[in-house]
């Protein structure tokens, strides 16, 4: 079943090229409200907050992985911790690589909370379903992440769902031969040694590690972006 949503992304990706230096940074619009699609025409309804909060510290997340890779090794692993770590924002924010914007039009990238599972989604063990598609001839990508039960959502299902999906909207395709890859389709647990705050289920750590060779080009554009050092 896996194989075959690996496939349907996989073709879908085929019209997401890698970001570039002129591409930099990405605008992101976050859609503030959720939506429920098996409603049919019922309006959407805001956002919890720290739903979005966890939206933006995705995003922020990606920026420290490009800020910590380190182009010696092949794998870099990453330590996300629960969003006590927004303070640091203000600080990634400045980094260039994404940058919110307002209104749907000047985005580059959209992402959109459903409460329901779209067809062709990725199904994983975690409780957050992503999807990332680019209709070709658009230049506008679309992230929607759908919650796949009402009431609390786990802060890191949420977060790493997003990144994976980032990940594609970047043009990274799946790593399917590790578990703890951001990119692999299930996440969840590491096959690897690593750190012990690692440990999965560690209520405040979870750990995601990335391929480096393939992110090296996105660190090399954002060092020349004029836009990186942005206030
Ligand atoms: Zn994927």
């Amino acid at each position: 079943m896996k194989h075959v949503f690996v496939v349907a992304l996989g073709v879908a990706c085929l019209a997401c090229g890698p970001v570039t230096a002129q591409e930099l940074p990405v605008h992101v619009w976050i859609d503030k409200l959720q939506h429920y699609p098996a409603y049919g025409d019922r309006p959407g309804v805001p956002l919890p907050e720290e739903l979005l909060t966890s939206v933006r510290q995705g995003f922020l997340d990606w920026a420290r992985i490009l800020l910590s890779l380190s182009e010696a090794s092949t794998r870099t692993l990453v330590i996300l911790h629960r969003s006590a770590e927004e303070r640091q924002g203000k600080l990634l924010a400045g980094v260039g690589l994404f940058r919110f914007v307002e209104r749907p039009e000047e985005a580059d990238l959209t992402v959109e909370v459903l409460r329901r599972t779209p067809a062709g989604g990725e199904a994983t063990d975690e409780t957050v379903v992503g999807r990332y598609t680019r209709p070709r001839g658009a230049g506008q990508g679309r992230i929607q992440l759908v919650l796949e039960r009402e009431g609390s959502v786990d802060e890191f299902a949420l977060r790493t769902a997003l990144m994976h999906e980032v990940g594609h909207a970047l043009g990274l395709s799946h790593t399917p031969d590790e578990q703890c890859n951001l990119m692999a389709v299930q996440r969840t647990t590491c096959q690897t040694p690593v750190p012990t705050e690692c440990n999965q289920g560690a209520a405040e750590t979870r750990c995601i590690a990335v391929d480096a060779p393939a992110l090296v080009h996105l660190r090399r554009a954002l060092s020349r972006s004029p836009l990186r050092s942005g206030s």
